[in-house]
């Protein structure tokens, strides 16, 4: 039997092969003859020498290692990592839309752009904006896209402001995409009830802003109840207001960003509407603009003509290209096929029950984990360990003693400014039992820190590796087999 670590280069044997052809009835020539030397290898590759069956097994067996949404509770805060449903698979691999060539002739992609015009005007409609672009692969590349588009704006207006203000609970990419966009960055203080404090955010808004950018609702799971107050303070001052959209499940159907008063909100498909995600990718994070920013949109623009759809790149003013081709089209048709199998109800149902399990949740583990700001909470709720600090466990070992109970870990140590962070994100496809059981989980932990630590801090057992050095593991990761000497 081969372990979980067994590498595919232990089970080499000289001479194995993956396959057996007869011998070829054409002439061949070696190609030691025909290659000048200095293209000739010296020594042969080292590469395994397995069997077809040895690799087939081989990754099989590496594929069942995988956690992931299909396999168990996946409750990681901020992320959504809410079930995939498999029709999006199906229709994702028609091979009308799987075997299309990107740079085919637009009169022959025509069904394909109209599935991306179709979702560019549902998304804009679910979200109150004007236009939509397909374009930026992820939602930190749609803040990208938002905060150049913002840029172009006040520079066509002849104005040069320098400022972003963020707050202090936004998520990484907030701060390092207005970085990216040649911005300085501002970070406004939460106030006692984790939202934005609005005298910090009038005390920093002047001439020099060139938008806000906040989460709605925000990263503690909570809706922003001064949003209109907020989103008209920085309109007064002549800023943008930019909405990051990751937490857009929890307000489908209830409330809209552009109705909010947002000008910018970026869409991430793979959070909000399905589509797997995990592993860095692939994801879509469209970016939906009010008209007044929509020709800084990035080319190509799907548009409609009377006769069918194609690629407008004539637009003087566009803040350019954002990558190649047009988009992770496969995630557009997963989310296309998701918003239309689930239409306007089905989404508002999604986000009133992601909002009641998430509450379930929080009311459930309550009397077990400290919750510093109570709820009613939206999809999601932070908790604190640092009730458990107290007798040595902390947010990660809280993490690391799930595994062995079968879970997947919560978002830990996000946002920054929850201590012990444990962000908890069950999302609207998980049943009661499934809550119920997590929960049970969840209260065998508090209960265990209590009485017996050391099973905690053993942790994981259960799974192929133990607790990794996790800096050196992402700074130094070990990913290449070195060959025995000698
Ligand atoms: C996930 C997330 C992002 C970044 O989105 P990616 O698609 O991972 O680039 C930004 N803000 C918040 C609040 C998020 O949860």
């Amino acid at each position: 039997m081969h372990g979980y670590d067994t590498l595919i280069f232990e089970l080499s044997s000289p001479g194995r092969r993956g396959y057996s052809l007869p011998a070829p009835d054409v002439p061949t020539s070696d190609p030691a003859e025909i290659l000048p030397a200095k293209h000739l290898r010296a020594a042969p590759p080292e590469l395994p020498e397995v069997s077809e069956l040895d690799a087939v097994r081989h990754y099989s067996r590496l594929s069942q290692l995988n956690y992931g949404v299909d396999t168990h509770f996946y409750p990681l805060g901020s992320c959504t990592m809410k079930y995939n449903p498999k029709i999006n698979e199906d229709m994702a691999r028609l091979p009308g839309f799987a075997r299309l060539h990107p740079l085919v002739a637009e009169a022959n992609a025509q069904g394909a752009l109209q599935l991306m015009w179709e979702l560019g005007q549902d998304l804009a409609e679910i979200a109150g904006l004007d236009a939509v672009s397909l374009q930026p692969a992820a939602g930190a590349q749609g803040e990208l896209a938002g905060v150049l588009m913002i840029r172009a704006y006040h520079l066509a207006r002849g104005e040069r402001r320098t400022k972003v203000l963020v707050p202090d609970s936004a998520h990484g990419t907030n701060p390092a995409s207005t970085a990216i966009a040649g911005y300085r960055v501002v970070q406004l203080k939460s106030d006692s009830e984790g939202g934005v404090d609005l005298l910090d955010l009038e005390r920093h808004l002047d001439e020099d802003v060139a938008a806000l950018m906040i989460t709605v609702p925000n990263t503690l799971g909570l809706f922003e109840p001064r949003v209109l107050e907020i989103t008209e303070l920085c309109h007064d001052k002549g800023a943008q207001v930019y909405m990051d959209g990751a937490n857009l499940n929890a307000i489908l159907g209830i409330a809209r960003p552009g109705d909010l008063g947002f000008d910018v909100c970026h869409f991430n498909l793979h959070k909000t509407f399905t589509t797997p995600h995990g592993g860095g990718g692939p994801g879509a994070g469209p970016v939906g603009v009010k008209a007044h920013l929509e020709p800084f949109l990035p080319v190509p623009v799907v548009t409609r003509r009377e006769d069918g759809f194609e690629l407008d790149w004539k637009r003087p003013q566009s803040i350019g290209k954002l990558q190649a081709f047009w988009g992770n089209f496969g995630m557009l048709v997963r989310a296309y096929t998701y918003i239309r199998t689930m239409g306007p109800d089905g989404l508002r149902a999604v986000a009133d029950n992601a909002i009641l399990n998430a509450n379930y949740l929080m009311k459930r583990l309550e009397p077990y984990y400290d919750l510093p700001h109570p709820g009613p909470c939206m999809h999601e709720c932070v908790f604190s360990a640092r009730r458990q600090k107290k007798l040595g466990v902390t947010a990660m070992d809280v993490a690391k003693r799930l595994l062995d109970l079968g879970f997947y870990a919560p978002s830990t140590y996000f946002p920054l400014v929850v201590e012990e962070a444990l962000m908890i994100e069950p999302t609207e496809t998980e049943s009661k039992e499934t809550l119920d059981a997590f929960c049970e989980a969840m209260i065998q932990i508090a209960r265990e820190a209590e009485s017996d630590p050391r099973v905690i801090h053993d942790a994981p057992r259960t799974t192929p590796v133990r607790r990794l050095d996790q800096t050196l593991a992402a700074r130094q990761p070990n990913l290449r087999w070195t060959p025995p000497r000698g």
